[in-house]
């Protein structure tokens, strides 16, 4: 389903949210979510021919924003509650970030580069969204002064099982992730029992850049 240079922004928008229905993504929420939110906005000037495409594209800092399939399986994945504090690492371009703050309460996102999240800022303040809270720090760590959180959603691949940040979830809370050191990794989804214990489901492969230590020293 390539795009054809004679289709509307409109039209490629409604063929990639079809083929995300087919491949699973399901929630009418999620796909509302997505409709609303302009994926252009978030794509570097040199991509703006295939910000509807369903791929992964490269964004400054050596980064990449998600692929739409996989933004849409890992949102649906987090069973959002409009009540749900979701806490984000790997703010990139911010187009997840905006996804999440159509489903949930409050979004508080991290990123290591100053450059991606100054960008990711600016268009929260265009789009208006009012429930996102920034941080420039390493997200590894996570953000213990807001924990706990009731979401966390990790867009960068986490070497092994994230303890610090599911420390930082609700005993019922779910936190998804990308695990594994290679070029490809497992997604997981970790579901609190409520009493301090995780169900552990692997949802699919996926490729994501590395979740790395400390902040980044470049701009
Ligand atoms: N959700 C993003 C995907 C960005 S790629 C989007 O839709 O555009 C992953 C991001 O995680 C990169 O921007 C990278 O700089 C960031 N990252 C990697 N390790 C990090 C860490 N320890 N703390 C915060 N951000 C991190």
């Amino acid at each position: 389903m390539s795009a054809e240079p004679e289709d509307t922004p409109e039209t490629r928008r409604a063929r990639l949210i079809l083929g995300l229905r087919s491949q699973g993504v399901s929630d009418p929420a999620v796909l509302t979510a997505f409709e609303r939110t302009p994926r252009e906005l978030f794509t570097p000037d040199l991509f703006q021919e295939r910000a509807w495409e369903d791929s992964a594209l490269p964004i400054a800092c050596g980064q990449t924003i998600s692929q739409p399939f996989i933004v849409g399986l890992m949102t649906q994945a987090l069973t959002l509650e409009p009540r749900s504090r979701v806490l984000e690492i790997g703010t990139g371009s911010g187009y997840q970030t905006a996804i999440l703050s159509k489903l949930a309460r409050l979004v508080y996102t991290m990123e290591r580069y100053r450059t991606l999240l100054g960008e990711a800022e600016a268009r929260f303040r265009q789009l208006e969204l009012g429930n996102v809270i920034t941080r420039f720090s390493d997200g590894a760590r996570g953000w213990p002064e807001q924990a706990p959180f009731d979401r966390i959603l990790v867009t960068a691949a986490a070497p092994g099982e994230p303890t610090e940040l599911l420390s930082q979830l609700k005993p019922s809370g779910v936190l998804v992730a990308p695990i594994g050191r290679g070029p490809v990794q497992t997604l997981k989804r970790y579901a609190g029992d409520g009493r301090g214990g995780f169900r552990e489901e692997i949802l699919c492969e996926v490729r994501f850049v590395p979740l790395l230590e400390g902040v980044a020293q470049e701009l």
